[in-house]
């Protein structure tokens, strides 16, 4: 059986966290895509384009991995690309109460889509975007936290500061 998974989330900007996520899925299921959100009302430093070009780059080593974005409901997105499984990551329990908020939600608006939590792996639990924004405003180094073409990428944003 394919077993087509979706992976979502803003990805502002991709970070290792995120990638452990998607070479873990992509060997538990047939396909993943990993689709950036475009609807959050979130401040952001990168365009979804932007996000989305960085992490087609990232998941290269990883053929049965694609990537998209979407706009609008996430079951609905879901449904349009044939998958049945949303897959999300946790890290502490500060992510579980919205995690499990989103996930009661969305079965109920589509029961036959479930969501598949990963564990963060013990290495990237202290990673998210938000904090890897932070450190990089500050000129901190952020390369344990996101790989060297995200770095890059978001030096050049912040005009060469580090
Ligand atoms: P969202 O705005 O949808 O939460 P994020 O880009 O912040 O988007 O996160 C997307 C998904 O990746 C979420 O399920 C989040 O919990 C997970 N995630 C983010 N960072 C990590 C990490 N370091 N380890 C494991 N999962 C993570």
């Amino acid at each position: 059986m394919k077993t087509i998974a979706v992976y979502p989330g803003s990805f502002d900007p991709p970070t290792f966290g995120h990638l452990d996520i998607i070479e873990r899925s992509s060997r538990v299921f047939s396909r993943v895509i990993v689709s950036v959100a475009k609807n959050l009302t979130k401040d952001t430093m990168f365009t979804p384009m932007e996000r989305v070009t960085m992490l087609r780059k990232l998941i290269r080593p990883f053929p049965n991995v694609e990537v998209d974005s979407f706009r609008g409901l996430l079951v609905e997105y879901v449904r349009i690309v044939d998958a049945h499984v949303v897959v999300r990551g946790l890290r502490a329990i500060s992510d579980f109460e919205y995690e499990f908020q989103m996930a009661h939600m969305n079965k109920k608006l589509s029961p036959d889509v479930d969501t598949v939590f990963m564990m963060t792996g013990e290495r990237y639990s202290y990673i998210s975007s938000q904090i890897a924004k932070e450190i990089a405003r500050f000129g901190g180094k952020i390369d344990d936290l996101v790989p060297p073409l995200v770095r890059d990428s978001m030096v050049r944003k912040l005009g060469g500061k580090r």
